[in-house]
């Protein structure tokens, strides 16, 4: 698996690409490579494969997030992304650039619309703390989403009629064209324009869902958002989306996770990252001091002479590993050396104090003005007396 390609670099896309970008590259590509253009080309075949791979995935908000945060190991088998991968893929999009250009038969039947469709997936966004982020939470969600008329079960026609084979496909859903390309004479087949492929038409439409067999219905859900999930990431429940149409099923529910920033804590994969706040005298003298970590608070010993921005790594107290939550991240602690700018007239004599007891190399540097020279004797000259 090492040696798989960034399906980004695949694709000839950027990282940031849209939704309609990927497709539009992957259309490119795909007629590009595909088999019936290369006939007998091998590394056509391979490059189709490998283009239909990156697409399948990139393509699949969820899987793309996935993709993006762990690489191709976010497909091996075994790892917490495992069981989505090679479900195989939908040739829906390309059935009709293929279906026309090539007349195919068996290449998904993209322009078959009344045979059974799965619903749509349902995208949903959800706010999470850093902290429910992080140690995971169920959540309450609220989504309106398109579920089978109850009324009519479906069908959009009023209780007691029937929905009728549409006249103008005889309730194939399709209508065929013969049309000239440069391949020759290819017949193409498009959607119904009458029963927009659903190969019915409803006479008396159903008064709940105007002839629909759909509704909108407020549906809530519980969602378990797993330990360690970060901004932008997808859980997927199946089944919970949209109806399908002709016993097709369900779409998903898709719900992306949105953290809000902390207040202390900046997040990086699994690590945790803060500034702590030292005086001056603490790192000077050393002592123990007071770390927030996302558990609470966690005493630590600072040695003498800590340097301004030392870096102190708290092992095993980051967030939990989303794979294996047992597993955490650090949390990395950058000392801030505060230095005081209210000092009391007492506090000033006695940094004066300190400052004129400091070693002559010392003195040396600090590069003072003659005013800060005369000073500096002046107050040698204080403290002799
Ligand atoms: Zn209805
Ligand atoms: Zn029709």
């Amino acid at each position: 698996m090492a040696d798989k390609r960034d399906y980004y670099e695949i694709l000839g896309v950027s990282k940031g690409a849209t939704e309609a970008e990927l497709k539009k590259a992957y259309r490119k590509m795909a007629v590009k490579y595909h088999p019936d253009q290369n006939p007998g080309n091998k590394e056509a075949e391979d490059k189709f494969k490998e283009v239909n791979e990156a697409y399948e995935v990139l393509s699949d908000p969820q899987k793309r997030a996935q993709y993006d945060q762990f690489g191709h190991s976010a497909f091996e088998q075994g790892g917490a992304g495992g069981g989505f991968y090679g479900q195989g893929f939908d040739m829906g999009d390309l059935g009709d650039i293929f279906g026309s250009m090539f007349g195919f038969g068996g290449f998904g039947g993209g322009a078959r619309k009344n045979g059974p469709r799965r619903g749509n997936d349902v995208n949903v966004n959800i706010q999470l703390t850093f902290e429910e982020a992080a140690f995971g939470c169920n959540k309450e969600i609220s989504v309106a989403i398109l579920d089978e008329c109850e009324t009519c079960h479906g069908s959009g026609a009023k209780p007691g009629t029937h929905a009728e084979s549409c006249p103008k496909c005889n309730g194939t859903g399709q209508e065929r064209f013969v049309q000239q390309s440069m391949f020759g004479a290819v017949t193409s087949v498009r959607t119904c324009s009458q029963c927009h492929g659903t190969g019915k038409v409803v006479k008396d439409p159903c008064s709940t869902c105007q002839g629909a067999g759909k509704v909108r219905k407020t549906k809530k859900y519980e969602v378990n958002i797993p330990k360690g999930i970060d901004n932008g990431q997808t859980i997927r429940l199946a089944n919970k989306g949209e109806v399908g149409e002709n016993g097709g099923g369900y779409g998903d529910l898709l719900v992306t996770v949105y953290v809000q920033p902390d207040r202390v804590f900046v997040r990086k994969g699994f690590d945790v990252y803060c500034d702590v706040p030292i005086s001056f005298v603490q790192a000077a003298l050393g002592g123990e001091i007071v770390i927030k970590t996302i558990d609470g608070e966690q005493k630590h010993t600072i040695k003498p002479g800590t340097q301004p921005e030392t870096v102190v790594t708290l092992r095993g107290v980051g967030i939990p590993n989303l794979r294996n939550p047992k597993v955490r991240g650090n949390q990395v602690v950058t000392l801030k050396v505060k230095i005081p700018t209210d000092l009391s007239e007492k506090q000033k004599e006695l940094l004066r104090m300190f400052y004129n007891d400091e070693p002559e190399e010392t003195q040396e540097h600090k590069g003072g003005s003659e005013e800060k020279k005369s000073f500096s004797e002046k107050m040698k000259g204080f403290f002799k007396e």
